[in-house]
């Protein structure tokens, strides 16, 4: 996945990811919903837009608990996980009618992940031509608005 597509703008977040204090999914939990791009809080877990998306709509779901090592999620975190994926993936279906998704868990850095001590799993719309398709939202000033409106539909269409 990381070798396909072209997305710029993640090279500055995976720079960046070692240099921000704390953890950006418990400070996107203890943040406002439009800020930090929550999109739907569950109980135990719960789902954001990925600020550096690989392609538009590209979710990410995550335990409430801060947990590094996947081995160690509950019983009822990899339910409601997974279950979360499945809500994110009908929504996103409905509304952006993506032709397929990857849905992925890079677990440590060497695999890919930009955040090693919060698990989260990706879920990535996949659109034929994407890869060429993304580098038009690779603006820094367009990424922005383009996800807050991203964030604003998916949870508002978001089943209750
Ligand atoms: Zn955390």
């Amino acid at each position: 996945m990381t070798e396909r597509l072209w997305a710029p703008w993640r090279l500055e977040y995976i720079k960046s990811a070692d240099e921000e204090p704390g953890c950006v999914f418990c400070r996107a939990l203890a943040g406002d919903d439009e800020e930090s791009l929550v999109v739907h809080r569950g109980d135990v877990a719960f789902v954001l837009l990925n600020k550096f998306p690989y392609t538009s709509g590209h979710l990410m779901v995550a335990p409430v608990r801060h947990v590094g090592e996947y081995g160690e999620l509950e019983d009822d975190e990899v339910l409601a996980i997974h279950r979360l994926a499945r809500a994110g993936i009908g929504v996103l279906s409905q509304l952006y009618g993506p032709q397929g998704y990857n849905l992925g868990w890079n677990l440590g850095r060497i695999a890919g992940a930009g955040v090693v001590d919060h698990v989260h799993l990706h879920v990535v719309p996949r659109w034929a031509g994407d890869t060429n398709f993304m580098p038009v939202l690779a603006d820094v000033k367009v990424v922005p608005e383009h996800l807050a409106e991203t964030r604003r539909r998916l949870a508002e269409a978001w089943p209750r």
